[in-house]
């Protein structure tokens, strides 16, 4: 009977760590997705009928008895409701098809309903995931105790039985309980460090190290494809004034704000990054010399035109310089792509600022009206 309830904590654990380390690597967004939720729902379902196959027996009652209730559990938490329903379905199917009793289906059946509407209970009753899983270890141990005492309670010896149950329930459950603790903290602080090495932590653009791995990548495709890369170095014009007059808070702000100003300016298949303390870069894919100017004088004038807030209900208004550069029209270099963009901003800031210039041309957005 102990080996037997030994390999379902084995079971619990290597399921947890198994799940967690999938886990991690799934967004927010992904993990709201029904595809998430079916497979999730599953690969839970799938874990209760291995907890069943290994049930524990218990000689004196000649029945058996297992840890199914956290397959569900963990559906509910990983998903919410579901998830448990689905791996309800597989627990009792497999029940319907493998086990000849109809009590033993029937309280198997209960049971799971039970739990679903319990978690979904616990759920809206409490966000904090400690006390949602303490309240849904102790209502579905409850249940399942209920529920054995009318299936055994002719046998004389139930109570001792119930309590041998409860005992191994309870130690699963506060195992489970500091494995789902450890695996939670550690996917959060995998995904915190994960982002942070990749976002600027000011504005939540690509920063300037993920900028070069995506510039290199780019730079791969565009030669596969032999299409055009346009590079776009985009300063803020006397941003030190603004930082001089409002202070640097209000600065962040304002970074902060130009940072959406520009990702709503280029197409979510283009790349935006933070380069430097009020410089950002975009790479665009496949235009030309006439479209890339389109698209960077959009940016200038969208930037001129925005309202930027600063508190108080008050708002102050800025403009950008813009350098260009394109491959393969004017570098077949690709390494020198930003340098040439760089050179071109320097270009529109000598002449006059608030405009965007190539090697040989500068344009402000007057000249697209
Ligand atoms: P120009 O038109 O020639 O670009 O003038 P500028 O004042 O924008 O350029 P300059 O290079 O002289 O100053 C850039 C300023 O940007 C100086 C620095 O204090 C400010 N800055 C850089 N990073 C940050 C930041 O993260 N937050 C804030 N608030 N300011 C920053
Ligand atoms: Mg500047
Ligand atoms: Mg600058």
């Amino acid at each position: 009977m102990l080996s037997k309830y030994f390999i379902n904590l084995l079971l619990l654990v290597s399921v947890t760590f198994v799940g967690g380390h999938i886990l991690k690597d799934i967004s927010n967004r992904k993990s709201k997705t029904m595809l998430f939720k079916v497979l999730s729902g599953l690969f839970c379902g799938l874990f209760g009928v291995l907890m069943i196959i290994y049930s524990v027996p218990i000689k004196e009652a000649n029945t058996l008895v297992d840890l199914r209730l956290y397959a569900v559990m963990i559906a509910s938490l990983v998903g919410g409701i579901i998830p448990s329903i689905i791996s309800g379905i597989v627990i009792i199917l497999y029940r319907i098809i493998f086990y000849e009793s109809h009590i033993a289906v029937l309280v198997a059946a209960v049971q799971i309903a039970s739990f679903i509407v319990l978690y979904e209970i616990i759920d809206r009753l409490t966000k904090d995931h400690k006390k949602r899983w303490v309240y849904k270890t102790i209502t579905s141990m409850a249940v399942v105790l209920v529920t054995y005492y009318f299936l055994l309670c002719k046998i004389e010896n139930v109570f001792m039985i119930l309590l041998q149950y409860a005992f191994m329930l309870v130690v699963a459950g506060i195992l489970e309980f500091i494995l789902i603790d450890y695996v939670k903290t550690t996917n959060e602080l995998y995904k915190k460090y994960k982002n942070d090495s990749t976002k600027d932590f000011l504005t939540g653009l690509t920063n300037t190290r993920q900028f070069d791995i995506k510039l290199n990548m780019a730079m791969e495709r565009v030669q596969i494809n032999k299409e055009k890369l346009s590079c776009l170095m985009v300063d803020i014009d006397f941003f030190k004034k603004i930082n001089d007059t409002y202070g640097h808070l209000i600065g962040d702000l304002v970074l902060k704000e130009l940072a959406e100003v520009l990702k709503k300016s280029i197409r979510s298949s283009d790349i935006i990054a933070r380069v430097g303390g009020e410089e950002f870069c975009a790479l665009l894919f496949g235009c030309n010399r006439e479209q890339s100017f389109e698209i960077a004088l959009n940016i200038n004038k969208a930037v001129q035109k925005h309202q930027f807030p600063i508190g108080d209900n008050q708002f102050i208004q800025i403009t950008v310089s813009v350098g260009l550069s394109i491959y393969p029209d004017m570098t077949d270099n690709l390494e020198t792509l930003k340098e040439l963009a760089d050179t071109a901003l320097y270009t529109a800031k000598r002449s006059g600022r608030n405009r965007v210039c190539d090697h040989d041309r500068c344009m402000t957005s007057e000249d697209i009206l």
